[in-house]
């Protein structure tokens, strides 16, 4: 029995990756930051329900108590994210208004907070027989693609949201080379309509879990180090 944790499951690409892994035969606990959000999701899938502020270390430390508590912990997916230079789908942000406060405010999420739960549930993955970790990245991380005119994201003017999950690359990285008994990687689900971006993406959440769910499922042998989308690598 696999035993799957996902941060930022109440809704979007996360909702959607728990339904998908209960489906496959995972015991999922939606993790959410607001306790009754993430019990009403948890009912609507037939999944566990754990209270997880990726920003507060309390929240996540009593979350990985619990999960220890109920037997330990499989794969991690790490998918609670911000944008906060996107306001209603409208880019407001660019580098110009870029300020430290929201750099700060989109770091202590997207990255401080990935490393924080990281912390705090390695130990649970370390005991686990095929342990896996999926770390929701995006192509606006790639530098390659950014600094490429041709490329379908570069006119996105933002710099804290692709500066973050950069960072989210590197971790990928540097995790994976330090845990090789461990599968990590990063993965861009594409642009997906959710409210992270007001809804304006292209494509619906059931393609965009697509790469989460399969490198959620990615065995001893696949993949580590990686950064990929539904159709394979891409250039970091
Ligand atoms: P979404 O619908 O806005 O969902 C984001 C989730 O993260 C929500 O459950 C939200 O909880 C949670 N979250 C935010 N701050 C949190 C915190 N401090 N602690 C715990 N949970 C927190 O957006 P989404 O599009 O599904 O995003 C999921 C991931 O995909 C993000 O990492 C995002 O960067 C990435 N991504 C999205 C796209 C896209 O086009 N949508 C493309 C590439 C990558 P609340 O409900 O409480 O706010």
């Amino acid at each position: 029995m696999t035993t799957t944790l996902i941060t930022g499951a109440n809704k979007g690409l996360g909702f959607e990756t728990a339904r998908r892994l209960v489906g496959a035969g995972h015991t999922v606990y939606v993790a959410s930051r607001d306790a009754g959000r993430g019990r009403r999701a948890a009912e609507r899938l037939g999944a566990r329900a754990v209270p997880l502020d990726v920003t507060d270390d309390a929240s996540v430390a009593a979350a990985a108590r619990a999960v220890e508590a109920g037997g330990g912990l499989d794969v991690l997916v790490n998918n609670a994210g911000i944008q906060v230079e996107m306001v209603d789908g409208q880019e407001v942000a660019g580098a110009a208004e870029l300020t430290a406060e929201m750099m700060r405010r989109t770091f202590e999420t997207n990255v401080f907070g990935m490393v924080r739960v990281l912390h705090a549930f390695l130990p649970l993955l370390r005991r686990s027989g095929a342990p896996v970790v999926v770390n929701v990245s995006s192509g606006l991380a790639s530098l390659s693609r950014m600094s490429d005119p041709g490329s379908p994201g570069h006119p996105y003017p933002g710099v804290a949201y692709p500066a973050s999950k950069t960072a989210v690359n590197m971790i990928t990285v540097q995790y994976a080379k330090a845990f090789p008994r461990m599968r990590i990687n990063a993965v861009e689900p594409g642009f997906t309509r959710t409210d992270l971006n007001g809804n304006s993406g292209r494509q619906t959440v059931e393609r965009g879990a697509e790469i989460i769910v399969r490198m959620a499922q990615v065995g001893p042998d696949g993949p580590t180090g990686g950064y990929f989308d539904a159709e394979g690598p891409l250039a970091w």
